[in-house]
Protein backbone atom coordinates (compact mmCIF):
# COMPACT_ATOMS: atom_id res chain seq x y z
CA UNK A 1 0.00 0.00 0.00
CA UNK A 2 1.19 3.39 -0.65
CA UNK A 3 -0.69 7.15 0.31
CA UNK A 4 0.32 10.30 0.37
CA UNK A 5 0.58 12.60 2.96
CA UNK A 6 -0.09 16.28 3.00
CA UNK A 7 1.39 18.44 6.17
CA UNK A 8 2.62 21.83 7.14
CA UNK A 9 5.92 22.96 6.52
CA UNK A 10 6.35 25.25 9.12
CA UNK A 11 7.70 24.36 12.35
CA UNK A 12 6.38 26.60 14.37
CA UNK A 13 3.78 24.54 15.95
CA UNK A 14 2.81 23.13 19.02
CA UNK A 15 4.67 20.11 20.19
CA UNK A 16 1.64 17.90 19.96
CA UNK A 17 1.47 18.10 16.01
CA UNK A 18 4.68 16.90 16.19
CA UNK A 19 3.75 14.14 18.43
CA UNK A 20 0.67 13.09 16.46
CA UNK A 21 2.99 13.19 13.30
CA UNK A 22 5.21 10.72 14.43
CA UNK A 23 2.36 8.39 15.64
CA UNK A 24 0.97 8.34 12.14
CA UNK A 25 5.17 7.70 10.62
CA UNK A 26 5.44 4.90 13.12
CA UNK A 27 1.92 3.20 12.52
CA UNK A 28 2.64 3.49 8.53
CA UNK A 29 5.57 1.83 8.91
CA UNK A 30 4.65 -0.36 11.08
CA UNK A 31 1.50 -1.70 8.76
CA UNK A 32 4.25 -1.54 5.60
CA UNK A 33 2.88 1.30 4.33
CA UNK A 34 5.07 3.24 1.92
CA UNK A 35 4.19 7.37 1.96
CA UNK A 36 4.82 10.20 -0.92
CA UNK A 37 5.04 13.95 0.38
CA UNK A 38 6.03 17.37 -0.36
CA UNK A 39 9.79 16.20 0.30
CA UNK A 40 10.30 18.88 2.53
CA UNK A 41 12.98 19.36 5.59
CA UNK A 42 10.83 21.50 8.05
CA UNK A 43 7.77 21.48 10.61
CA UNK A 44 5.66 18.00 9.90
CA UNK A 45 6.89 17.17 6.42
CA UNK A 46 10.69 16.96 8.32
CA UNK A 47 9.05 14.72 11.41
CA UNK A 48 7.19 12.37 9.11
CA UNK A 49 10.39 11.83 6.85
CA UNK A 50 12.89 11.60 9.90
CA UNK A 51 10.47 9.30 12.25
CA UNK A 52 10.20 6.95 8.65
CA UNK A 53 13.39 6.92 7.66
CA UNK A 54 14.77 6.46 11.49
CA UNK A 55 11.63 2.94 11.59
CA UNK A 56 13.27 1.55 8.11
CA UNK A 57 10.30 2.54 6.21
CA UNK A 58 10.10 3.86 2.81
CA UNK A 59 9.29 7.62 1.66
CA UNK A 60 9.09 9.74 -1.62
CA UNK A 61 9.63 13.42 -2.07
CA UNK A 62 7.80 15.06 -4.98
CA UNK A 63 8.89 18.43 -5.34
CA UNK A 64 8.92 21.44 -8.07
CA UNK A 65 12.81 22.23 -9.11
CA UNK A 66 12.39 25.92 -8.02
CA UNK A 67 11.77 24.90 -4.11
CA UNK A 68 15.00 22.13 -4.50
CA UNK A 69 17.30 25.27 -6.63
CA UNK A 70 16.40 26.67 -3.05
CA UNK A 71 17.23 23.58 -0.96
CA UNK A 72 14.19 22.99 0.69
CA UNK A 73 14.35 19.00 -0.30
CA UNK A 74 14.98 16.98 2.56
CA UNK A 75 18.77 15.85 2.47
CA UNK A 76 17.87 12.12 3.88
CA UNK A 77 15.32 11.17 1.91
CA UNK A 78 16.82 9.06 -0.82
CA UNK A 79 14.19 9.31 -3.41
CA UNK A 80 13.20 12.32 -5.27
CA UNK A 81 10.51 13.31 -8.06
CA UNK A 82 10.98 16.58 -9.63
CA UNK A 83 8.37 18.68 -11.43
CA UNK A 84 8.11 22.36 -13.40
CA UNK A 85 5.14 23.24 -11.56
CA UNK A 86 3.14 22.87 -8.37
CA UNK A 87 0.07 21.91 -10.55
CA UNK A 88 2.44 18.28 -12.32
CA UNK A 89 3.72 18.15 -8.02
CA UNK A 90 -0.50 18.13 -7.53
CA UNK A 91 -1.07 15.32 -9.71
CA UNK A 92 2.01 13.19 -9.16
CA UNK A 93 1.25 13.07 -5.42
CA UNK A 94 -1.83 10.93 -6.49
CA UNK A 95 -0.90 9.25 -8.97
CA UNK A 96 -0.63 5.43 -8.01
CA UNK A 97 -1.70 5.84 -4.05
CA UNK A 98 -4.15 3.96 -2.02
CA UNK A 99 -5.24 6.91 -0.18
CA UNK A 100 -4.28 10.38 1.07
CA UNK A 101 -3.70 11.50 4.49
CA UNK A 102 -4.12 15.09 5.62
CA UNK A 103 -2.23 16.87 8.77
CA UNK A 104 -2.80 19.73 9.98
CA UNK A 105 -0.50 22.79 7.78
CA UNK A 106 -1.43 25.83 6.33
CA UNK A 107 -2.88 27.03 2.91
CA UNK A 108 -0.27 24.20 0.98
CA UNK A 109 -1.70 21.50 3.45
CA UNK A 110 -5.08 22.96 2.53
CA UNK A 111 -5.32 23.40 -0.78
CA UNK A 112 -3.86 19.79 -1.61
CA UNK A 113 -6.84 18.56 0.44
CA UNK A 114 -9.65 20.86 -1.08
CA UNK A 115 -8.03 19.56 -4.67
CA UNK A 116 -8.14 15.72 -3.35
CA UNK A 117 -12.16 16.35 -2.23
CA UNK A 118 -12.94 17.57 -5.77
CA UNK A 119 -11.48 15.25 -7.66
CA UNK A 120 -13.12 12.62 -5.97
CA UNK A 121 -16.57 14.28 -6.05
CA UNK A 122 -15.71 14.25 -10.08
CA UNK A 123 -14.64 10.82 -10.03
CA UNK A 124 -11.30 11.11 -11.18
CA UNK A 125 -10.24 9.48 -8.11
CA UNK A 126 -11.54 7.13 -5.43
CA UNK A 127 -9.63 7.21 -2.48
CA UNK A 128 -10.11 7.13 1.18
CA UNK A 129 -9.31 11.08 2.31
CA UNK A 130 -8.31 10.84 6.11
CA UNK A 131 -8.15 14.03 7.85
CA UNK A 132 -5.87 14.19 11.50
CA UNK A 133 -7.58 16.61 13.38
CA UNK A 134 -5.32 16.64 16.21
CA UNK A 135 -6.16 19.56 18.76
CA UNK A 136 -9.62 20.38 17.15
CA UNK A 137 -7.32 21.31 14.43
CA UNK A 138 -10.09 20.83 11.56
CA UNK A 139 -12.86 21.97 13.23
CA UNK A 140 -14.11 24.58 11.65
CA UNK A 141 -13.32 23.02 8.05
CA UNK A 142 -15.97 20.72 9.02
CA UNK A 143 -18.04 23.24 10.06
CA UNK A 144 -17.73 25.16 6.87
CA UNK A 145 -18.55 21.89 5.14
CA UNK A 146 -21.57 21.01 7.33
CA UNK A 147 -22.46 24.94 5.83
CA UNK A 148 -21.57 24.19 2.73
CA UNK A 149 -23.78 21.38 2.61
CA UNK A 150 -27.05 22.74 4.88
CA UNK A 151 -27.14 25.77 2.16
CA UNK A 152 -27.08 23.39 -0.95
CA UNK A 153 -23.78 23.89 -2.10
CA UNK A 154 -22.81 20.10 -2.13
CA UNK A 155 -25.41 17.25 -1.32
CA UNK A 156 -25.81 15.35 2.18
CA UNK A 157 -23.42 12.35 0.47
CA UNK A 158 -20.58 14.42 0.31
CA UNK A 159 -20.01 14.27 3.77
CA UNK A 160 -18.68 10.93 3.28
CA UNK A 161 -16.24 11.76 1.03
CA UNK A 162 -13.90 12.50 3.83
CA UNK A 163 -13.66 10.95 7.71
CA UNK A 164 -12.13 13.26 10.45
CA UNK A 165 -10.23 11.04 12.41
CA UNK A 166 -8.68 12.35 16.55
CA UNK A 167 -5.98 9.05 16.68
CA UNK A 168 -3.05 8.96 14.32
CA UNK A 169 -2.96 4.99 14.76
CA UNK A 170 -6.78 4.78 13.99
CA UNK A 171 -5.73 5.93 10.04
CA UNK A 172 -4.36 2.15 9.70
CA UNK A 173 -7.60 0.90 9.89
CA UNK A 174 -9.83 3.22 7.53
CA UNK A 175 -7.07 3.15 5.06
CA UNK A 176 -7.71 -0.93 4.83
CA UNK A 177 -11.24 -0.40 5.23
CA UNK A 178 -11.77 2.31 2.79
CA UNK A 179 -14.91 1.20 0.38
CA UNK A 180 -15.15 2.61 -2.98
CA UNK A 181 -16.92 6.09 -3.10
CA UNK A 182 -18.54 5.58 -6.66
CA UNK A 183 -21.50 7.55 -5.28
CA UNK A 184 -22.68 10.17 -8.09
CA UNK A 185 -19.22 9.82 -9.72
CA UNK A 186 -18.86 9.99 -12.98
CA UNK A 187 -17.30 6.94 -15.29
CA UNK A 188 -13.30 8.12 -15.07
CA UNK A 189 -12.78 6.44 -18.48
CA UNK A 190 -15.09 9.57 -19.44
CA UNK A 191 -13.15 12.10 -17.68
CA UNK A 192 -9.70 13.97 -18.99
P1 LIG B 1 1.68 24.58 4.24
O1 LIG B 1 0.61 23.69 4.72
O2 LIG B 1 1.22 25.92 3.76
O3 LIG B 1 2.88 24.61 5.13
O4 LIG B 1 2.12 23.93 2.92
C1 LIG B 1 2.73 22.73 2.74
C2 LIG B 1 3.10 22.82 1.31
O5 LIG B 1 3.79 24.06 1.20
C3 LIG B 1 4.00 21.86 0.67
O6 LIG B 1 3.36 20.87 -0.04
C4 LIG B 1 4.74 22.78 -0.30
O7 LIG B 1 3.94 23.02 -1.42
C5 LIG B 1 4.85 24.04 0.31
N1 LIG B 1 6.03 24.45 1.06
C6 LIG B 1 6.05 25.62 1.71
N2 LIG B 1 7.23 25.78 2.34
C7 LIG B 1 7.96 24.67 2.09
C8 LIG B 1 9.28 24.24 2.46
N3 LIG B 1 10.07 24.97 3.28
N4 LIG B 1 9.70 23.05 2.01
C9 LIG B 1 8.91 22.31 1.22
N5 LIG B 1 7.68 22.65 0.85
C10 LIG B 1 7.20 23.83 1.27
Amino acid sequence: MKVCVYCASSSNIDAQYFEATTKLAKALVKANIEVVYGGGAKGLMGKLADTIIEEGGSIKGIMPKFMNEVEWAHKKVAEFEFTETMHERKAKFLEGVDGVIALPGGTGTLEELLEAVTLKRLGLIDLPILILNTNGFYQDLQALMDRIVKEGFMEDKHHRMWTFTQEPEEIIGQLKSYQTWGEGSIKLSDKG
